[in-house]
């Protein structure tokens, strides 16, 4: 029989490796936040579409320091249909961006790319109408990569860097991978895995659910 000293030790030990491995689980966790349909304008656009002079009302604070959802709302008009009350997000951007999902897609009648935010040369074109006026926009209407905001010390901690591509692992009923999830790094930036409605309802995700990253060299 082990001496008590010995046993003791033991435990101990024992009982560090696990509240180590509990740490490390909870650490592991990327809140999620789904995006719907919304657009992100320009200066310009916004006087084109709500009048000289009008700058954004904050409505509401995001997740990420400084977004914001605003009280205005455009209306999108595409060939094949028309998709109302699309959330205008803050601050103002350089270029006017639209985010839809390809359900959103079918609906207006359009094929949007799937690029990464800004990446918006060439993309597909649409009509915004505002409650002043409308734009019709040659580029700008995007599917938006999925995409990982990281603050530098948790791309630190998950030993990733901008501008990778992970994959991340969803569990539940649904539980599924996704490949070629972009990494965003910034100090500004807040832990969060920005899927589009589609991906979500497909895997049964909701924002605030958690998700894990996958080890780079297994995506
Ligand atoms: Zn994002």
């Amino acid at each position: 029989m082990m001496e008590k000293t010995v046993m003791d030790e033991v435990v101990k030990q024992v009982m560090q490796v696990l509240s180590k491995t509990t740490l490390l689980e909870e650490k592991k966790g990327i809140p999620v936040g789904v995006s719907n349909r919304h657009i992100h304008l320009s200066a310009e656009h916004i006087e084109i579409l709500f009048g000289s002079g009008h700058t954004l009302t904050r409505q509401k604070d995001l997740k990420q320091v400084g977004e914001f959802a605003a009280a205005e709302t455009v209306t999108m008009v595409g060939p094949k249909g028309v998709i109302r009350g699309v959330r205008v997000l803050g601050p103002v951007r350089k270029n006017t961006q639209v985010e839809i999902s390809r359900t959103d897609g079918f609906s207006l009648g359009v094929v949007p790319p799937l690029r990464d935010s800004g990446d918006i040369a060439e993309s597909a074109g649409i009509t915004i109408v505002g409650s002043h006026g409308a734009v019709t926009l040659t580029e700008g209407l995007i599917c938006a990569t999925r995409h990982i905001h990281m603050h530098t010390d948790d791309a630190r901690r998950f030993g990733v860097s901008d501008g990778e591509r992970v994959k991340v692992e969803i569990g539940g009923s649904r539980g599924a991978s996704f490949k070629n999830v972009l990494v965003r790094v910034h100090p500004d930036f807040r832990l969060e895995f920005h899927i589009d409605t589609d991906e979500a309802n497909a895997v049964n995700l909701k924002s605030g659910d958690e998700v894990t990253l996958s080890r780079c060299e297994e995506v």
